[in-house]
């Protein structure tokens, strides 16, 4: 559990709140220092070539690629993108639900797919943006901008705030799993397998793709459009859309984002409520492919212990803090009045 700290801008765990309504004491600030950014060329180069390789993978994803390769392209997406939401985000930064080994033993590999850095790394990168969220010591700051918070902090030096708040970050419980320890001290191999090497030659051995077409629509186009979704989160679920459980935070509910980003888009109820397995309210579900996969994992006993928000927490919170943008998710929303409910028309009517 992390410490309480009084320097927090964002609750991380339940724990940390000190309100009814689940919310910090103090009002959230957005602040960045001046500080000359000192460029990592290394990534500034890779990066760039992966983008340009990536434009080139979706050419020939699009024109050239047969369509097993396409659909394998697809399945890596959506594999890699569970290892990002499902498991570094709501497991293991989060804690939001807990996972039997088997569950772990997937996810694990499926993170090991999207090639974010380890999920120890990636888990605690992600407490430091909640908790510091909007400050020097949130790794992509988006106070600092679209482009900083997009792609812009894997292009430069972390800044030193992040570094010395870091220090004071419990990620204890993610040493303690010897999965995660295992992928950690493996990673350069593990990830090289997993998000180009297999990725390339499976499609060459099992449907006679090229070798080009192979590396470079289901390894590198996959590869860049999985990163980037990930970093919209940062970028553009931080600066567009509505904000009905918090006004005074820049993450906002991004329904373009929770598409692509297998449900990751309701971002200002997330930050509102980041213990909550779902990152969103009851009838998003449509929309959530993750709670989907964690509910599954749940019936069959791999998934347990997952935690949620009250109906009466979250509107309370939604009247004191929400900017009134509170919509109705449909039938049943718990915000549905019994005049607007009796006032409806309801063909053959059958309640159970
Ligand atoms: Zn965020
Ligand atoms: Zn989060």
């Amino acid at each position: 559990m992390a410490p309480k700290s009084a320097d927090a801008n964002g609750v991380l765990f339940e724990s940390d709140a000190a309100t009814p309504d689940l919310a910090l004491p103090n009002r959230p600030i957005e602040q960045a220092d001046d500080q000359p950014k000192q460029l990592v060329w290394r990534n500034i180069i890779l990066f760039a070539y992966l983008h340009l390789a990536a434009i080139y993978g979706g050419y020939l994803f699009l024109f050239s690629a047969k369509w097993q390769t396409d659909v394998f392209a697809y399945i890596l997406y959506v594999m890699s993108g569970l290892g990002i939401t499902a498991g570094a985000h709501r497991l293991w930064a989060h804690k939001s639900y807990k996972a039997k080994w088997p569950l772990r033993l997937i996810l694990v590999m499926f993170n090991t797919l999207a090639f974010q850095d380890s999920a120890i790394d990636w888990a605690r990168d992600h407490r430091m943006h909640h908790k510091y969220s909007e400050t020097d010591a949130d790794p992509h700051n988006a106070t600092r901008g679209f482009f900083f918070s997009h792609i812009g902090w894997l292009l430069v030096r972390k800044h030193p705030e992040l570094k010395r708040k870091g220090k004071g970050l419990d990620i204890s419980d993610l040493y303690a799993d010897p999965i995660l320890r295992f992928q950690k001290k493996y990673y350069l191999l593990l990830m090289s397998i997993g998000c180009f090497i297999l990725p390339t030659v499976i499609p060459v051995y099992c449907w006679g793709e090229s070798w080009i077409n192979a590396f470079f629509v289901a390894a590198l186009f996959r590869y860049a459009f999985i990163l980037n979704v990930t970093w919209l989160v940062n970028s553009a679920a931080h600066k567009w859309g509505d904000k009905p459980y918090d006004k005074n935070i820049k993450p906002s509910e991004n329904i373009s984002v929770s598409i692509f980003a297998l449900g990751e888009g309701f971002h200002n109820y997330h930050h509102t409520f980041p213990w909550d397995y779902k990152t969103a309210e009851l009838g998003n579900n449509r929309l959530n492919f993750t709670t989907n996969f964690i509910n599954f994992f749940a019936k069959i006993g791999w998934a347990y212990d997952l935690k949620t928000v009250s109906d009466e927490i979250v509107r309370n919170r939604v009247k004191r803090t929400g900017d009134g943008s509170h919509h109705l998710w449909g039938w049943g929303d718990k915000d549905h009045s019994k005049d607007e409910m009796d006032a409806a028309i309801r063909i053959n009517p059958k309640d159970d």
